[in-house]
């Protein structure tokens, strides 16, 4: 239900749970985090409170300074552990927000594919199908733009690759998602109230859009793949 990403300059787990927590207004049932270090994706989930990560984060180091964290309201699988997001597959590492209408028809494709399920949620077809794409030799940018096309219902996404330490992708259809600019940094949020901490320089997504970001660069694409302009914000400083 909630959705912060950040490619960094030093460790960001602790800042994405502190912009997770500003979303709390949100509701949500479980929490996760997973940053991209060495290659390697380091993940940490679980149920119920944001403290309940936050302890698990006490023992478990994670060092990475690109990463994305969610708040989840469960609609699809109960609210445990294996269901909470980030969802893996392959080199991709994803949060979602929202509902995938069409999973049930993307799932028994893929399984009949060899894909195999480790949650019950709807977002984990969305993880698998742009693995699928990596597989067939797309790079991360197409991956994700020829899966957006077969998604229905209302998401916000945030890609990462675990191969790719400066490169985070955005899409947004009917739930809300924002860009943040910093000074070599950059930040997605499902809300620029997340982000006051980081930046007051914001530009909303509008539905259909997605976006590539590095550290110091956003391109912004509407639905049919043409680069666009969206305007930047400047927001109150609320930190
Ligand atoms: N439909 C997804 C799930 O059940 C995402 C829910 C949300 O917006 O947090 O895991």
């Amino acid at each position: 239900c909630g959705i912060v990403g950040i490619l960094g300059s030093e460790p960001v787990a602790r800042s994405i749970v502190e912009a997770l927590k500003r979303l709390e207004y949100r509701g949500y049932d479980s929490a996760g985090i997973a940053t991209i270090e060495g290659g390697k994706v380091e993940r940490l989930r679980a149920p119920g409170k944001l403290h309940n990560l936050e302890d698990k984060l006490k023992t478990t180091e994670i060092k990475g300074t690109t990463g994305i964290g969610h708040t989840r309201w469960a609609t699809h699988g109960v609210p445990n552990e294996a269901n909470a997001h980030p969802h893996v597959s392959g080199d991709v590492v994803i949060v979602h927000n929202g509902i995938i209408e069409n999973f049930k028809p993307l799932k028994d494709e893929l399984q009949k594919d060899g894909y195999v399920f480790t949650s019950q949620t709807d977002t984990e077809v969305v993880a698998h199908l742009i693995a699928r794409e990596r597989a067939r030799g797309s790079a991360p940018k197409e991956a994700v733009a020829n899966v957006l096309g077969r998604l229905e219902g209302a998401f916000a996404l945030a890609v990462l690759f675990s191969g790719e330490h400066d490169l985070m992708i955005g899409a947004r259809m009917g739930a809300p998602l924002a860009v943040g600019h910093g000074d070599g940094q950059m930040y997605l949020g499902s809300d620029a109230i997340a982000l006051a901490p980081f930046t007051n320089r914001v530009t909303y997504l509008e539905d259909g859009d997605w976006v590539v970001l590095t550290r110091n660069s956003f391109d912004i694409h509407d639905a049919k793949g043409a680069k666009i302009k969206r305007p930047m914000n400047f927001t109150q400083a609320s930190a």
